[in-house]
């Protein structure tokens, strides 16, 4: 279906666009729009993949408000994870005052990112059970349980109904922190009527139920009862629970802790200071300590889980650490193996093990349970909650339309289950919510200093020179007789075959020169653009290689 841009929303309407986190996993972003004044939820990242070479991060398009940004009423962020919040500092760049709001955590760990990019934001701190008014937007939050604590649910209600979206959640029972999801909230929202429930699809593919966070003890127990010297656990900085679990057992073993890795270091202070992550007196060490300390006492705590490779464990796994691994040593992946990472992740397995560490992941030990509700507990979801409508967000393709079967079986109507995709703008107006129409929801691409910068067409170029190489044409032209001056020179890089084999292009550039001329094309950027272009085909005929080519024309 080929969309527009909508129509205008009627006055009683709500438009609901998402920007990111629709078809991949990252960049969550959705603007909800009521009564002129935009209230947006969530504002992640997207990291890149293999195909996309240099790029940092991966943002939403903020074309479709960034006229708007005086009608924003305010960011709130579900939690605290970077495909939720990571976009939030180059958001507020373009209007530093919207206020943010969320919970405690997870403002403290936008706070801490913010101020990294010299960014004070004005915040609104909120909690489970809490609501608030903003603009014409009359907000509820709910607490969900999840792979970081505090995380809110969020309904919005206006004239145009109930909106309810779950962000990232699961329904774990027996949570570290005893913070349930909060299945009496969903249960009243059920009751007063939900138009429009956004929900999580990320595992609607996985059947049945999670697995409790309290069900790790054991596999993370036999580690710590069995490793005979110095046992390194990678997890996400900002999984607090789990990385709990491993103080409470290298404190149960006698061990001491070090947390090793910039932006670790950084989320367990915050967390120890905020109360949501406890570490026994004494147990805590800084880790340049702890390198003359008897090995079967050391507990290092690290990031790179995810196979990054500026992070301390791609590192060590490359001998480029101040921790140096060898035999004996074990290594804990205690976190989850995302798609598209799974070959960075088993090359460092098997460098790891090359070193002699004993290497224990989700694949040989049941040391991970994911974060996100499994179809089980999204059926739950919405028999509890009885929506109208159903929007499914946070997931691919594949996981969207599994999260809307999962709904119509549980009695959604199927024409009322929305699988759009990021900028499909879908209207609510008198409890119905349809697709509308289409803006621009393009990756932004954030390449060192620049956002936005690098395009499609740099990556191409990028992949092209990963693939073949490049060659570049030195050609001396007469200009008088636009015909070459000496034989032209080939410099080459990542091209495997010889430069005496390039000879046979000395040919083909006179012909371009020559057609060029005659053409009245013959400035030295035409000239140039029609020699790379010839050589190019030239070398694609010959050795079925397209390396980049550049050409340099200098008059003789
Ligand atoms: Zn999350």
């Amino acid at each position: 279906m080929n969309l527009t841009a909508p129509k205008q929303l009627p006055k009683n309407g709500m438009r609901i666009t998402p920007l990111g986190g629709l078809g991949e996993i990252g960049r969550n972003m959705t603007v909800f729009e009521f009564g002129g004044k935009l209230l947006i939820v969530d504002c992640g990242v997207l990291f890149p993949e293999e195909h996309q070479p240099g790029i940092d991060v991966i943002l939403a398009d903020f074309s479709a408000i960034r006229n708007r940004l005086q009608d924003v009423v305010g960011i709130f962020l579900t939690h605290g994870h970077e495909d939720h919040i990571g976009g939030v500092p180059y958001l507020l760049k373009e209007r530093r005052d919207i206020p943010v709001i969320g919970s405690k955590l997870t403002l403290a760990f936008i706070s801490a990112k913010l101020q990294e990019h010299r960014i004070k934001p004005k915040t609104i701190t909120v909690e489970g059970g809490g609501t608030m008014k903003l603009g014409p937007f009359e907000l509820e939050f709910a607490a969900v349980n999840h792979s970081i604590p505090d995380g809110l649910a969020i309904a919005i209600r206006t004239a145009a109904g109930l909106v309810v979206a779950t962000g990232d959640f699961k329904m774990d029972q027996f949570p570290l922190d005893n913070r349930l999801t909060d299945l009496r909230a969903f249960g009243r929202f059920g009751e007063e009527g939900v138009d429009l429930l956004l929900s999580d699809s990320t595992n609607a593919e996985v059947p049945g139920f999670l697995a409790s966070e309290r069900d790790l003890i054991p596999a993370i127990e036999t580690v710590f009862r069995t490793a005979p010297r110095r046992i390194i656990v990678s997890s996400f900085a900002s999984h607090i629970h789990r990385i709990q679990q491993v103080v409470d057992a290298a404190h149960a073993h006698g061990r001491k802790v070090a947390f090793v890795g910039r932006s670790m270091v950084r989320n367990m202070g915050i967390a120890v200071d905020l109360g949501y992550l406890t570490i026994p007196r004494g147990v805590l060490v800084d880790f340049k300590k702890l390198m003359n300390t008897d090995e079967s006492k050391v507990t290092l705590i690290c990031t790179g889980s995810q196979g990054e490779p500026m992070a301390a464990l791609a590192r060590m796994a490359n001998g480029d650490h101040q921790i140096r691994l060898t035999e004996g040593d074990t290594v804990l992946m205690a976190s989850s193996l995302i798609p598209g990472n799974e070959n960075a992740i088993y090359t460092i397995i098997n460098k790891l093990t090359d070193l002699g560490a004993n290497v224990v992941h989700k694949g040989n030990a049941k040391v991970h349970v994911s974060g996100h509700a499994s179809a089980g507990e999204l059926v739950y979801c919405y028999n509890i909650m009885k929506p109208r409508a159903v929007m499914p967000v946070h997931g691919e393709a594949k996981h969207l339309r599994a999260n809307g079967q999962l709904a119509i079986r549980t009695g959604v109507a199927e024409n009322n289950v929305i699988i759009a995709k990021d900028g499909t703008t879908v209207d609510l107006v008198d409890g119905v919510a349809r697709i509308s129409g289409q803006v621009s929801a393009g990756l932004v691409f954030v390449d060192g200093q620049t956002v936005g910068r690098a395009t499609e067409e740099t990556l191409g170029a990028r992949r092209q020179l990963s693939e073949a190489g490049v060659v570049v044409v030195l050609a001396i032209v007469d200009p008088a007789t636009t015909t070459l001056a000496e034989v032209p020179e080939f410099i080459t890089r990542g091209f495997i075959h010889d430069v005496p084999t390039l000879d046979g292009a000395a040919g083909v550039i006179e012909k371009a020169l020559a057609a060029a001329k005659k053409q009245g094309r013959d400035d030295v950027e035409q000239l140039e653009s029609a020699i790379a272009r010839e050589v190019g085909r030239h070398i694609a005929r010959t050795y079925r290689r397209e390396p980049v080519v550049v050409a340099v024309v200098v008059d003789a």
